[in-house]
């Protein structure tokens, strides 16, 4: 996503943090026991509280990766394929992962998105611990890194972030199918999102939003990524998960999947020049839906040391 649109998410994901756990859910699906939302509820308020503390630290963590750490190459992409986009896919395939009986792989050098993640959330983990010992892990520094983690998970909702289709082809990659990079979709689609964010945001007073004058831009998008935590709709609308901090990676790798499935509705690979307008909207509803719920199920996951 780009910059004002991951400074809204970032702020979403903080006000929804504490109300979005009494929508909480074991990974199963199933909603959990009254008992768990309550314990994890609590320590979902303190982190909360936290992070509201120290939210001015917003804009400039949560678009590090960005403008600081410089590290897009690698680690904002977690490109996949399947037998469903490229018929030679097994043969491509370097490191398979399964869902829902079907087999999705990664190319060598297809972005190591998930991987990041599950290890700065270790990385966080760690430094809570360690604060104990040490003085010099402050709060303000720990609130940052949740918000740095921001960035990576929310990039990973984006279809075309876990999309291989998104590629620049290469013989290294699989050949038997249809790659859609050289229309340049993946902008087109952040664009859309930017305006819808920047708009919402100045709306709301979020601070941090870029050339707001230039791109805020009322579009069809904009009631899409509106959310509003006193109202009960959106609230339920947002779910969260609980997540075990020893098989996180496997959880993000799901969240990788799950947005490469929706890739494939957008851009269906019979007309790869253009995304569905029809469904985009709904669409965009349910991947800033995830990405906050998500995001506020990995923060948990980390904070409350499961
Ligand atoms: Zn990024």
């Amino acid at each position: 996503m780009k910059h004002n649109s991951h400074i809204y998410v970032a702020y979403k994901a903080i006000d929804f943090l504490y109300e979005s756990l009494e929508n909480l859910h074991y990974e199963s699906g199933n909603i959990a026991s009254k008992k768990r939302r309550k314990d994890i509820r609590e320590k979902g308020r303190d982190l909360e509280r936290l992070l509201k503390f120290h939210k001015n630290r917003v804009l400039e963590a949560s678009w590090a990766p960005d403008g600081i750490l410089f590290d897009m190459a690698q680690y904002h992409t977690f490109k996949l394929f399947s037998k469903k986009d490229f018929k030679d896919a097994k043969k491509f395939g370097k490191e398979p992962h399964e869902k829902d009986d079907h087999t999705y792989y990664r190319a060598k050098g297809g972005g190591g998105l998930a991987f990041k993640i599950d290890h700065l959330s270790k990385i966080i983990s760690d430094i809570i611990k360690l604060r104990n010992y040490n003085d010099n892990y402050s709060l303000e520094h720990i609130m940052y890194m949740f918000l740095l983690l921001s960035h990576y998970v929310v990039d990973a909702h984006v279809p075309m972030h876990c999309d291989i289709r998104d590629d620049v082809p290469s013989d290294k990659k699989p050949q038997d199918g249809v790659y859609y990079e050289k229309f340049k979709l993946h902008n087109k689609i952040e664009k859309e999102w930017e305006k819808a964010c920047t708009y919402v945001g100045v709306q709301e007073e979020i601070p941090g939003m870029e050339n707001a004058d230039k791109i805020a831009i009322k579009n069809n998008l904009i009631e899409k990524v509106e959310f509003d935590v006193s109202n009960e709709l959106h609230r339920n609308e947002i779910k969260t998960y609980i997540f075990k901090r020893k098989s996180l990676m496997r959880s993000v790798v799901n969240i990788c999947i799950d947005s490469k499935n929706r890739s494939l509705i957008l851009v269906k690979s019979k007309n790869p020049e253009t995304y569905d307008k029809t469904i985009f909207p709904d669409m965009t509803r349910e991947i800033f839906s995830a990405a906050i719920g998500n995001l506020i199920s990995i923060w948990v996951c980390i904070w409350a040391g499961e």
